[in-house]
């Protein structure tokens, strides 16, 4: 039996230089070509790679392929915001969105399917944990977005990435890492390191780690001001409490020579909203290099939470503001197709298997 081809989406620069070295006794340039044939023209076939040599793409043809998720079904929002959901197994999918803004157009990306960290007012978490993705998975959710965006804002419709889809991507480090060095490679998508965002639940190892080993902008889910509250609402405090997490935020950035750090905070009407949780943050956060993004909750069915009231989320602010915190308030954006934050749930329902089949919505997707 033929050895299983190797996927050449998702291999960084250097192990895809090892390949053409090892495997086909090319010249390290060949992956050079490679990559900009799969990421800038979003290539998947080695037919189309016309500056190839014909022999050369014969014998790619024999050890490898490029191979792109599928997709289940696309939806798109009133306001534009668009949603792919992408099968990964029989009943299982994730989901990718892309956020259209004035100034730049987001790309918020899943690392997990499923997610382990059980924060309590998260969809993604009441489906468990099933598995990570590999690097081809992660990285080819930014190629097939390009793909379907082709033509929209000549070409440049993806100028930022953010880790905020389903999944905890530290709990994924070793293959969301090389997925972002492909991000960031001037091969590839070329994307400053300011523009690819990594936001995580707080697992305080992992931060150290990337501090030595990638640079990129952090994301951190506080979403409370004190050990009491968070440990309830993110679970991995009663592991990495908020001193420790915080330590290990500045080791970050200085390390990294960042400027400063997004908080991220959910309101949760009721539960973490009063004045006074607002005092806490600002002293936990004051002097420092820090950001605060609140971000209205958004419901999903079965929850137990509401969204915090207007004017108690402005009065938040206005608190944190004159405390001398720079804060701005998210956006809630696609939620009328379940895209927005905490709601993607990545089901691949009965319904639609049934009508799927083994077929696929767009046949133009490769398997
Ligand atoms: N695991 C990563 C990425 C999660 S999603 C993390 O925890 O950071 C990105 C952001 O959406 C996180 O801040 C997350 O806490 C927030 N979020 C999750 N559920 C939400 C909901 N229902 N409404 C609003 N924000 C939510």
């Amino acid at each position: 039996m033929a050895a299983e081809k190797i996927n050449l989406l998702g291999l960084p620069r250097a192990e895809l230089e090892q390949f053409v070295a090892d495997r086909l006794g090319a010249k390290p340039f060949r992956a050079r070509q490679l990559m900009k044939w799969i990421y800038k023209q979003g290539a998947h076939e080695f037919a189309a790679m016309t500056d190839l040599a014909k022999d050369f793409r014969a014998q790619l043809e024999e050890v490898a392929c490029i191979k792109v998720p599928q997709i289940v079904t696309e939806q798109t929002a009133a306001d534009g915001t668009r949603k792919w959901l992408l099968r990964m197994d029989e009943v299982q999918g994730i989901e990718t969105v892309y956020i259209p803004e004035p100034d730049r157009g987001t790309l918020c990306i899943s690392s997990q399917v499923g997610c382990a960290m059980d924060c309590t007012f998260c969809s993604t978490a009441q489906q468990g944990f099933n598995r990570n993705l590999s690097v081809a998975e992660i990285v080819g959710q930014v190629w097939l977005a390009q793909r379907e965006l082709k033509g929209t804002r000549g070409d440049r419709a993806i100028t930022n990435i953010v880790f905020m889809g389903m999944g905890e991507p530290l709990a994924n480090y070793r293959n969301v890492v090389p997925a972002m060095r492909i991000f960031l490679d001037d091969l590839s998508y070329e994307l400053s390191r300011r523009r690819v965002t990594l936001s995580t639940s707080g697992l305080v190892p992992q931060i150290y780690k990337l501090a030595e080993e990638c640079n990129v902008a952090l994301a951190v889910s506080l979403h409370a001001p004190n050990d009491a509250l968070r440990n309830e609402l993110v679970p991995i405090n009663r592991k990495h409490p908020i001193e420790e997490l915080l330590a290990a935020c500045w080791h970050y950035l200085e390390k990294q020579n960042g400027r400063s750090i997004t908080f991220e905070y959910v309101m949760l009407d009721g539960v973490n909203d009063a004045p006074e949780h607002a005092r806490q943050l600002a002293r936990l956060l004051r002097g420092r290099p820090a950001k605060l993004n609140l971000i209205p909750f958004n419901p999903f069915p079965g929850t137990r939470y509401k969204r915090s009231s207007v004017p108690a989320i402005l009065r938040f602010r206005d608190i944190l503001n004159d405390m001398g915190i720079i804060v701005t308030i998210r956006r809630t954006r696609g939620d009328d197709i379940d895209a927005a934050c905490g709601q993607l749930a990545g089901r691949v329902n009965d319904r639609t298997l049934v009508r799927l089949g083994t077929k696929l919505v767009n046949p133009s997707v490769s398997a």
